[in-house]
């Protein structure tokens, strides 16, 4: 098999306690790398009660191995990049979507589509990257199977094809029946978790069941099972593959029920590295120079030391240790002599990565999220967005002689992708905006640590931000004229408008038909 066709590359997304943690320690427990599986739930309990700059540090130390978790299964590599949720949820969360192929949409039975869930979402549909859907904790009280369908597919306008049916759910659970094999999965012991006991069926109308499911779950299932083959379109790989429809499994992370299923569909149909968005032109994984982008950077645990891990995704090419690659647009070569590679069992220095495999590149800050790196210099990878941020604050600082400072500090930042930077065009009040709370920390630590400025940060009289163009200049100039009070330029001179309100946004871009309001912007 190749190296190309065996990978997957993915990332689950999800709303914080759908179960992305549970998840994932058991897909790492199934595919045998079972002492990362513990890491990954310390991870889960230490992230909720850290709370100052040095628990982020060590949060830090640890994270960079759980960033990427490498699986591998049956011939086939698994590459699980983590989008960080909870306080950490950041640019990087979003980020992480443009370095996967395809992505596992985790959602709880009981709560359906959440908000979190939904951003993470759009960020997917921006690059057309195909969702499987796991409806998790099926063994506690849910919804009904045909209500949690209709919603994925009226709120993500996706095609929904179920591919596995609880036999019930809370304490009426019986199992989950796998509607492509007619394999019955069932409870096993006190804990009612899944030990490995199938039934093989020759469908849900199969008279052997009846002996073994209560008779009202199996007139229930059977009767739904039945109005679901008309009322749901057959799995379409190629429809999934193009990010029309989601086949939607359901189960229960932590019992067991439906990880086996995943990790089949992830080996069966999502797809391998695809081509990359590029120019000249689009970067196929067959290339034989090595390219790859910067999607994320992560800054060392001595705030003293400048030094960082990039984490770089690897387009094309097959990688080797020592390899001297061109970041586009700084020119000089870097020779990648200690880079991380991410395998199955722990954080190791590799020889090699093939595309779909991340990199860890330790450096003084020289690379940058977005960059581009390759044996040639003779492509740029595209389509790497900053997104409008959730939350806007100004930055009121402790001691004016320090402006200059302050101003490198957040262009820095602004760089890495940390933060982001608006300078508004009346007044001197810079304010900065995440998407996430605890970038706001990580900010000021990082003001005081590392560039000695003493900063405090202000509610700003803004929620949100959008980049704002026209196709013809004189549209863009009437209506910054007449909002010059909103109006600020990002790091790179760009127009912005900050909105009040999501509502503004809404309202003002209906009144200005002819002006684009864009919640992201390629970098
Ligand atoms: P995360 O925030 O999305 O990472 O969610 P976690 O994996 O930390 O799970 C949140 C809570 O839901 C924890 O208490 C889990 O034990 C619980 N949980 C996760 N999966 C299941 C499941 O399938 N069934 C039940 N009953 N509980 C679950």
């Amino acid at each position: 098999m190749n190296h190309i066709s065996d990978r997957r590359t993915f990332a689950i997304i999800s709303h914080p306690d759908a179960g992305k943690t549970t998840l994932t320690e058991k897909l790492l427990l199934f595919g045998g790398a079972i002492h990362l599986a513990g890491e990954v739930k310390a991870r889960g309990a230490a992230r909720r009660a850290r709370s100052d700059w040095m628990k982020i540090e060590q949060q830090r130390g640890i994270s960079v191995t759980s960033s990427v978790m490498t699986f591998e299964r049956q011939g086939v590599t698994f590459n699980l990049l983590d989008t960080p949720g909870h306080e950490d949820f950041s640019e990087d969360t979003y980020r992480t979507l443009t370095a996967v192929d395809s992505a596992v949409m985790v959602i709880d039975v009981a709560k359906g589509i959440e908000s979190q869930t939904r951003k993470l979402f759009e960020v997917c549909r921006l690059r057309n990257v195909p969702i499987i859907t796991f409806v998790n904790k099926v063994d506690r009280e849910g919804r009904e199977v045909f209500a949690i369908l209709d919603e994925v597919a009226e709120l993500l306008q996706l095609e929904v094809t179920p591919m596995t049916w609880p036999m019930g759910t809370g304490s009426d659970f019986e199992g989950v029946f796998d509607l492509a094999t007619n394999r019955l999965m069932l409870p096993e012991g006190p804990s009612r978790e899944f030990q490995g006991k199938v039934i093989q069926t020759t469908g849900v109308d199969d008279p052997q069941l009846d002996a073994i499911i209560s008779a009202r779950n199996l007139t229930k299932v059977r009767e739904e099972v039945e109005l679901a083959q008309v009322g749901y379109p057959e799995f379409d790989a190629e429809a999934y593959r193009r990010g029309d429809l989601t086949p939607v499994y359901f189960g229960s992370a932590l019992k067991e029920f439906g990880v086996d299923s995943l990790i089949e569909a992830l080996a069966s149909f999502a797809p391998p590295p695809r081509a990359q968005p590029a120019e000249p032109a689009p970067v196929e994984p067959t290339r034989d120079e090595v390219t790859g982008f910067v999607f994320k950077v992560q800054a060392n645990m001595d705030p003293n030391h400048r030094d960082r891990i990039a984490f770089m995704r690897l387009c094309s090419g097959t990688f080797k240790r020592g390899m001297k690659l061109t970041p586009t647009g700084h020119g000089k070569p870097i020779a990648i002599h200690s880079p991380i590679l991410f395998f199955a069992q722990q954080r190791e220095l590799a020889d090699e990565a093939y595309p779909g495999d991340i990199i860890g590149i330790p450096n003084h800050g020289t690379l940058r999220v977005g960059d581009t790196l390759s044996e040639r210099a003779t492509v740029r990878f595209t389509g790497l967005p900053n997104f409008a941020p959730e939350i806007l604050r100004r930055v009121a600082l402790k001691d004016p002689t320090k402006t200059k400072q302050l101003r490198k500090a957040l262009d820095d930042m602004a760089e890495e992708g940390v933060t982001q930077v608006f300078y508004p065009e009346i007044g001197s009040n810079w304010i900065i905006g995440v998407v996430g709370q605890l970038q706001l920390e990580v900010l000021l630590s990082r003001l005081d640590a590392e560039y000695k400025v003493a900063a405090g940060l202000e509610m700003a009289p803004f929620e949100t931000a959008r980049w704002v163009s026209a196709d013809d200049p004189a549209d863009l100039k009437a209506f910054t004229d007449l909002n010059r009070s909103a109006m600020a330029k990002d790091r790179d001179g760009n127009p912005v408008f900050l909105a009040k309100s999501a509502w503004e946004v809404g309202y003002i871009a209906d009144r200005y038909a002819k002006v684009t309001f864009a919640a992201t912007r390629e970098r």
